[in-house]
């Protein structure tokens, strides 16, 4: 992908929810890109943050979240971060689209899926009328719903599960978006549709060449699916690398133990292997180590020193973890200075936005609402 403008590229994205009692850091400084054609897995245990970064993404975050000052999100080299929510509609739809975890969601019952699809059409390439309806039938052909031109005229109630998340996928695709994010899209359904619709992805990917964000909580997903893959943990992208990379030679802690709990991995165990505990919330800065409570490696300074991505890839591979164990090859003692010092040097970048709060007062952007924050 270097060399080539990525299409999305989010750098530093902090998104938190201002509430009486805390502020809540749903998304801590996640940085990454998808380039044209590629899918990049976003995966991690519930409250990890992984919806939080999508909404973010498509400008549907709702008060009393917000996007923090610093955070950056480009499309194809256009900054999202600040549009108004007339620009953000043109967008959302037209050049991202997003497909959720329940097709019900998207769809409105009183309404036909013909009448949906073409109304999407009607929006976003100004069609209407016959021609809309050919492109409707040509969409729900496209996401392999036989019968097509018969089930245009049906309502989502008589659709099967499988059958209205492609109907939303079609929905999504009357758009001709560029890039498509897939929030837990396969959750709700059984195996084997899931293996169809993870195979339809990738077949409209190849024709129509999309970028695909797509969420998850399930490795074994992730490894059909993902070129890439970002884990994250209550609110940070603790892992990023090569989906081949990732599986076979896993490096954060947290990304060894969700591999060890993909069910079939040790066929000779009786009981699933599980990480114990919940995601903690996000609602102090980050000074620490949040997976520190879990980790079976822990050691004394993950609970005091806060562990930034570093390079752990072999032969140039683009592999980074956040983890005190890393680098190789050094002390722990040098291992836990860089750590410590590549931590100081982003909090200088970040400035006077929340993470350099050190004492846990309100951050600026939040009470005084002077425009520190975007939507
Ligand atoms: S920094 Fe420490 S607690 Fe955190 S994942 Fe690495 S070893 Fe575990």
């Amino acid at each position: 992908m270097s060399g080539t403008q990525p299409t999305l590229a989010v750098e530093d994205l902090r998104t938190a929810f201002f509430t009486d009692k805390e502020i809540i850091r749903a998304v801590d400084g996640a940085s990454f890109t998808i380039g044209p054609g590629e899918t990049v897995g976003i995966v991690g245990e519930s409250g990890s943050g992984k919806s939080v970064t999508a909404r973010s993404i498509m400008g549907l975050v709702d008060s009393p979240g917000r996007i923090l000052e610093g955070s950056s999100i480009e499309y194809r080299g256009e900054e999202l971060v600040g549009k108004s929510e007339d620009a953000y509609r043109k967008i959302r739809g037209g050049d991202i689209a997003m497909v959720f975890q329940d097709p019900l969601t998207s769809l409105n019952p009183v309404y036909t899926v013909g009448n949906q699809i073409r109304e999407a059409i009607r929006l976003h390439r100004g069609l209407e009328g016959a021609e809309a309806r050919e492109l409707a039938v040509e969409l729900l052909e496209a996401v392999s719903i036989p019968d097509a031109r018969r089930r245009i005229t049906e309502y989502p109630h008589q659709f099967s599960g499988g059958m209205r998340q492609r109907a939303v996928i079609a929905m999504a695709l009357a758009c001709d978006p560029e890039l498509l994010i897939c929030d837990e899209p396969t959750t709700a359904l059984d195996v084997t549709i899931q293996a169809q619709i993870l195979e339809l992805l990738q077949d409209l990917q190849d024709e129509r060449d999309l970028s695909i964000m797509f969420i998850t909580h399930d490795m074994g997903v992730i490894a059909e699916i993902a070129d890439r893959v970002n884990v994250m943990y209550a609110g940070e992208i603790v892992e990023s690398a090569p989906v081949g990379d990732l599986f076979d030679n896993p490096k954060h802690p947290y990304t060894q133990g969700l591999l060890e709990s993909i069910p079939g991995r040790h066929p000779d165990e009786d009981r699933l292997r599980t990480i114990e505990g919940d995601v903690p919330t996000a609602n102090e800065p980050a000074r620490d180590c949040r997976f520190a409570p879990r980790c079976p490696e822990a050691f004394d300074a993950c609970e005091a020193v806060h562990p930034v991505p570093v390079d752990v890839g072999q032969d140039h591979t683009d592999h980074a973890a956040a983890c005190l164990l890393y680098p190789e090859g050094s002390t722990e003692e040098e291992r836990v200075e860089r750590h410590r010092q590549l931590g100081n040097a982003a909090e200088r970048v970040i400035g006077g936005e929340t993470d350099s709060n050190t004492d846990g007062e309100e951050p600026q952007t939040a009470a005084d609402g002077s425009g520190g924050e975007h939507r």
